[in-house]
């Protein structure tokens, strides 16, 4: 008689990584751009790079548990908060565990969907209910936030909400004042988590300083990350914003020391240096409007995005043959369709040539 297991482990399946991550493991991917992670396609900024030699001969000493520092930054990097108010962890994969950790077991959580694929897993490993709620149809593809259907799903169960803004995969976003509108409406003993691991890419100029949300309200976490924007996929650190008591909690459950020396100097850099951050966020919505202009013109269908990606109908094998490597649309929920991560401006300019080789009629914007 085996050690008997939990049973809702038993849905759970080994990460299965994207085709450019195995590649790269068996050193196949060199000729190939990788637009599969939405990473960003440029190194950690040359502030954070000296920060991390730096310290390098410490790796000896464990860090501060507390990342007080980079709590510091962060702190003063979004007015109004506190030290007190900043979750670190992990990647804000760890953010995202941390904040679900503190509710009561055996509830449900609801989440759009398709979106983002750890958000099943953690509710399986927490032995919490998954309650996917469909994105809202635009010409038969799955697009729209559904903010009223995950209202109505509310039940006295319902621990917890996770709103990826703008949502991955399909790019498309909330604006501030439906945010806003959501949270309003939402049961004050529901917990709301806003992903915003693609925040800094929203070009939506009303759209700023969503951490506020966070700071009036106790039942809002807003999760960000260091591995988008900040191009520090590889160190895993990612932040919360929350209130002083989701916050006391939340670093009841982290592990003492889960954001390692690297992590923490290297992303504290990388706030300091903000405005560069930005510039390169900025070059990233210039680039993903050529891209969807590129998709549009080619005649493809495509989802209007403010991430650092966007979702084509256009296969991932077809965009291969190009040399470009993509993320499958069939395990995004978008069979035959692709998503495809902004890369740098040689990358993007394959893709472009990719999709203008198979010119058919005029494409159309969801
Ligand atoms: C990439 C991504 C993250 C970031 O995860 P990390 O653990 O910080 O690397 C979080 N949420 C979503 C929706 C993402 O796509």
């Amino acid at each position: 008689m085996p050690v008997p297991f939990r049973s809702e482990l038993d849905s759970l399946r080994t990460y299965v990584p994207p085709k450019s991550w195995r590649m790269a493991a068996e050193g196949k991917s060199d000729d190939y751009a990788k637009l599969t992670s939405n990473e960003l396609a440029f190194g950690p900024l040359p502030e954070a790079e000296a920060a991390l030699a730096e310290v390098l001969p410490r790796a000896n000493r464990y860090p501060d548990s507390h990342v007080s520092r980079l709590r510091q930054v962060i702190a003063k990097a979004n007015p109004g908060a506190e030290t007190g108010n900043v979750l670190v962890g992990n990647g804000s994969s760890e953010v995202l565990l941390n904040a679900l950790q503190l509710l009561p077991a055996g509830g449900e959580v609801l989440y759009p969907w398709p979106s983002f694929s750890l958000y099943p897993m953690l509710c399986a490993v927490l032995g919490m209910t998954a309650r996917p709620v469909p994105l809202t149809e635009t010409n038969g593809v799955p697009a729209g936030i559904p903010a009223d259907d995950i209202l109505s799903a509310v039940t006295d169960r319902t621990r917890a909400v996770i709103l990826c803004n703008p949502n991955n995969p399909s790019g498309t976003y909330l604006t501030l004042d439906e945010v806003r509108a959501f949270a309003g409406a939402l049961p004050e003993r529901v917990l709301l988590i806003l992903d915003e691991a693609y925040v800094e890419f929203v070009d939506d100029p009303a759209y700023g300083d969503s951490h506020a949300l966070a700071l009036e309200r106790d039942n809002v976490v807003v999760a960000r990350t260091f591995s988008k924007a900040h191009g520090l996929a590889g160190l895993r650190c990612g932040y919360g914003i929350a209130s002083a008591r989701i916050s006391d909690y939340a670093e009841r459950v982290r592990f003492p020391v889960s954001v390692n020396l690297a992590a923490q100097v290297a992303a504290t850099a990388s706030v300091l240096a903000e405005e560069k951050v930005r510039e390169r966020a900025r070059f990233v919505v210039r680039e993903r409007r050529r891209l969807q202009q590129s998709f549009g013109e080619a005649g493809l269908d495509y989802i209007l995005s403010q991430g650092n990606f966007v979702m084509v109908r256009f296969g991932a094998d077809e965009f291969e043959k190009s040399g470009i490597l993509v993320r499958e649309g069939g395990a995004l929920g978008y069979p035959g369709w692709s998503r495809v991560t902004v890369g740098n401006a040689e990358e993007n300019d394959r893709v472009v040539e990719a999709v203008g080789a198979s010119t058919l009629s005029a494409g159309r914007g969801v």
